[in-house]
């Protein structure tokens, strides 16, 4: 019989004999989970022979032997000669340190657990009959898939302090968000959301979760940032995990950097996930690079609200693609600035709304026509903007499937 247990190896010695290929494998995990490891092997991977190098390790260029268990917390006995490793755990027995016995686990004292990792949770699992690690691998590699799904809900059980998680939650689909972002939303006890476009992301989350909307809706002003900065900090110093879930990448034009000051600034522990912004995503998916060797080394990301800048004009007239976002309104102003400003107008014009959801609809143009045309086919927001060469309709964009996928 086998018993888990989770055992704290940081600042402890790990002797590992053997340098070969499980032995590195092993030497990884020991070295992140902070352990002072001892190598002893007469030759050893490049791995092993980099981080001794490096001083993460210390390796001995030599046979193990009896006295090098002392003072070792734990034992991997890992070298290609299975008499050995018996011989090392032996030792290891007598002096009553655990070991695992790589060329037969039944043999060791302890086996080698499959692990994942989710945030601050670990998921292990053992054989704890005859060892089978491709069983235990598979059932570990299900667990996390769920895990990573969102599927299990990671709420904290016991109070502890709150704090505020900054989720890029991506440009709509669903699958675009990331996987810790998948995580840290079932880890939440509220979520504070701003865009329709995450309610799919939403569907996951228990019942008893709290969703605060702070974004536009067609009955409703935007809450002002000032208050959701309140709102994120007062349930975060109420003990809360708070998820913060924002539409794109957090800091691409998201306002997320005034979320995390006024959180530091309350002493609210803050972590941020960082999301597939639109501004190179929703292009991307219909098929527009937003470089393409030849055509354009360079992309300027830019707020189209105020129309367009001495920049954004300036890398018109330059073959720099220009991606702007929040432009719909300002589109005619934006298309006479470059324009005048010396742009082709001939350069090409590409508008994608609401990319990769159901709703996504690309239209084409030039800045001489693209005005028009986006009038007569009602361009609405969310929409990117894409100027430059790259949004050439025949460039990718009739050979990529656009169609957003999705798992009901
Ligand atoms: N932080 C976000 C951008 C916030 S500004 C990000 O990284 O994506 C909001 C603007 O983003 C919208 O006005 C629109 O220009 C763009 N946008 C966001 N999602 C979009 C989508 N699915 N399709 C088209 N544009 C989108």
């Amino acid at each position: 019989m086998t018993a888990l247990f989770g055992i704290d190896l940081k600042g402890r010695r790990v002797l590992v004999a053997g340098g070969g290929h499980v032995a590195s494998r092993r030497v990884k995990r020991f070295l992140a989970e902070g352990a002072e490891v001892l190598v002893v092997a007469p030759e050893a991977s490049d791995d092993i022979a980099r981080h001794a190098q490096h001083g993460d390790l210390v390796w001995h260029a030599r046979a193990v032997e009896e006295g090098d268990v002392e003072g070792a917390w734990f034992v991997l006995a890992a070298t290609d000669v299975p008499a050995v490793n018996d011989a090392v755990a032996a030792w290891a027995e007598r002096r009553r340190v655990f070991c695992i016995d790589a060329s037969d686990a039944a043999r060791g004292t302890a086996r080698q657990a499959a692990v994942s990792r989710h945030g601050e949770l670990a998921v292990g699992v053992i054989s704890t009959d005859k060892p089978d690690p491709r069983r235990i691998r598979a059932v570990r590699d299900a667990i996390a898939a769920q895990i990573d799904a969102g599927e299990v809900d990671l709420r904290r059980r016991r109070s502890a302090a709150g704090r505020v998680i900054l989720v890029g939650a991506g440009p709509g689909d669903p699958g675009l968000i990331t996987v810790r972002g998948r995580q840290a939303l079932a880890e939440a006890d509220v979520v504070v959301t701003d865009r329709l476009g995450t309610t799919e992301l939403l569907v996951t989350v228990p019942y008893d979760v709290e969703v605060v909307n702070v974004g536009k809706s067609p009955d409703r002003h935007p809450v002002p940032q000032d208050e959701i900065n309140r709102i994120l900090v007062s349930h975060a110093q109420a003990g809360r995990t708070v998820v913060r879930l924002k539409g794109g990448d957090p800091f691409v034009l998201g306002r997320g950097g005034e979320e995390v000051h006024a959180c530091l600034e309350a002493g609210v522990p803050v972590e941020v996930v960082p999301g597939v912004t639109s501004a190179l995503s929703v292009p991307g998916r219909v098929g527009i690079p937003v470089t393409q060797r030849g055509l354009s080394t360079a992309v300027l990301v830019t707020s189209g609200h105020a129309g367009a800048d001495a920049t954004s004009v300036a890398a018109m007239t330059h073959g720099t693609t220009v991606v702007v976002l929040m432009g719909v309104a300002a589109l005619p102003d934006i298309v006479a600035a470059g324009l005048s400003g010396g742009a082709d107008p001939s350069t090409p014009v590409a508008i994608v709304e609401s990319g990769t959801t159901a709703e996504e609809r690309v239209t084409y143009g030039t800045l001489a026509d693209i005005v028009l045309i986006a009038g007569e086919t009602g361009v609405k927001p969310p929409a990117v903007i894409v100027i430059g060469n790259v949004a050439r309709p025949d460039l990718l964009a009739s050979q990529v499937a656009a169609t957003p996928q999705r798992r009901e």
